[in-house]
């Protein structure tokens, strides 16, 4: 099988699997997306497969011949004990619809689902390139995703992790998080400034020719597997197969019935996962995306027309605050298959921060997604009252969904059943929940305490005793100093 990968904006590399997660970004700015057919999964023949099994399986359909047992072996690593529950994404009943638990990793949040994967596929990308180098990976991080990849790479080997993190960007408890964090190839660097400094830090370290050259010179791959990696996209499909077979396992659906996912959005990665799971044969009739105040989702959804030209507002659901949802590229290019088109689209986007779909894509759209969004007071009593009436208790990004899907639900007397993906504990955003349970508004640093006092409700472990954790990286850096302080550390 020739499954190799394009970039979505048409230049005439095609690389395979491996390639595509080492090189990250296409060359021409363009995301990596499959160029073959997705092979259709038997689903009587995933039926009682362990995550991992199911994982290896899943994963394997995009990756060169006789590599699927190194796969096998990086999903058996990745979704162990060690890291998740033993159910690694529990399916629950709440209300009318499955709620699928995305936060059972070692952050608390879905991130983990792809990244205690991606080191796993990177180092086996390195391998497959034939030259013996390890990865280093930098990363600027305003909040979550940089613990998530903390954890994701400590301790895997051939693989080196440093984290940029704005002095004043960060929430305390994200900074705990950080700063606490084990693991022998690991390093956590304050940047004085805001989010903009340390990213600009970041990015200028990747653009400069000396540090370049000290990484070949020790064989360091320097790279940043960010968000629309390819090895981020691929682990998230598995998920939508897993809550499928969970229903079947249970007699709520029969194999082959299709069923709907609600979504709560904000750079599309974790719905489009789901699309491609649809054209590998899970049967979908409908996505539904939620989003926040930041709706420029369901503005798309609804009217075919993506316009950054709005305000950008901090909600109480901060992982869905994004006016530019990379990942939608990758689904204009699935839907219209034509990567002129899309590079069109995204001129028009660069340029005058606008662009429209014409009348056949927007009614293709519409008949395969519905979109919606909450308020941040709606978020607040979505919680409240899936609290007190349904004894579920979500947090603000997952009641984003709930909310939306409830109301998808009463609008359209649409009753197939649902999936709704539930994306972080209620203890990782401790005093928005708390304030919607409890009603108290109390700061942060307790808020967990209060939540936990008035519910009963376990904290993960991940998330107990921060503030008491001791402290293992106290760097702190000027912006302009942090070539030379990496190119000090790889000695
Ligand atoms: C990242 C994140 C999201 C949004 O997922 P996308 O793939 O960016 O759409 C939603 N909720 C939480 C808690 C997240 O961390």
């Amino acid at each position: 099988m020739d499954n190799k990968f394009v970039s979505t904006r048409g230049s005439a590399t095609r690389l395979d699997f491996f390639a595509s997660v080492l090189q990250g970004l296409g060359e021409d700015g363009g995301l990596m997306v499959p160029d073959f057919a997705l092979p259709q999964l038997d689903l009587s023949s995933l039926q009682g497969l362990s995550y991992e099994a199911l994982a290896a399986r899943v994963i394997s359909t995009f990756v060169p011949e006789g590599t699927e047992p190194l796969v096998a072996t990086a999903c058996a690593r990745a979704y162990s004990r060690q890291a998740f529950l033993e159910e690694v994404v529990p399916v629950v009943p709440v209300g009318e619809a499955y709620v699928a638990e995305l936060f059972h990793g070692p952050t608390a949040a879905f991130k983990d689902m792809a990244l205690q994967l991606l080191p796993h596929l990177l180092t086996l990308s390195l391998k497959q390139s034939g030259r013996a180098r390890q990865a280093l990976i930098l990363t600027a991080t305003s909040g979550d995703t940089g613990k998530a990849a903390l954890e994701g790479f400590a301790d895997v080997e051939g693989t080196m992790i440093k984290v940029f993190y704005p002095v004043d960007g960060v929430s305390p408890i994200q900074r705990q998080q950080m700063i606490t964090q084990s693991g022998s190839n690991v390093e956590v660097v304050a940047v004085r400034g805001n989010f903009d400094d340390a990213q600009r830090a970041v990015k200028e370290a990747f653009a400069s020719d000396s540090l370049r050259e000290a990484c070949d010179a020790k064989d360091l791959f320097l790279t940043s597997a960010n968000s629309i990696n390819i090895g981020r996209l691929v682990p998230q499909i598995v998920y939508y197969f897993h809550a499928y077979l969970k229903l079947v396992e249970r007699g709520v659906v029969s194999a082959g019935e299709p069923i709907n996912y609600a979504i709560p959005s904000g750079n599309f990665g974790n719905c489009l996962a789901g699309v491609m799971a649809r054209r590998m044969g899970l049967p979908v009739r409908r996505f539904i995306v939620a989003s926040n105040r930041n709706n420029i989702l369901t503005d798309f959804f609804t009217t075919g027309i993506y316009d950054v030209n709005r305000p950008f507002y901090k909600t109480n659901a901060p992982a869905m605050d994004i006016l530019v949802s990379s990942n939608l590229e990758r689904l204009l290019y699935l839907l219209l298959g034509d990567a002129l088109m899309v590079r069109n689209l995204m001129a028009q986007l660069r340029d005058k921060g606008r662009y429209q779909v014409d009348e056949a894509m927007l009614s293709r759209i519409r008949s395969l997604f519905s979109a919606g969004w909450l308020s941040e007071d709606e978020v607040v009593s979505t919680i409240r009252t899936f609290y007190h009436d349904r004894h579920y208790m979500a947090d603000t990004h997952t009641a984003v969904a709930l909310g939306v899907y409830e109301r998808y639900r009463r609008e359209t007397s649409d009753a197939t059943p649902t999936v709704v993906l539930s994306t972080a504990s209620p203890y990782k955003f401790p005093a928005a929940v708390c304030k919607a349970v409890t009603g108290r508004d109390v700061p942060e640093e307790i808020a967990t305490e209060v939540l936990l006092h008035a519910t009963g409700l376990p904290v993960p472990d991940s998330l107990k005793d921060i503030m008491e954790r001791p402290v293992l990286h106290n760097k702190v850096i000027d912006p302009n100093q942090i070539v030379s302080h990496i190119a000090q550390s790889i000695g």
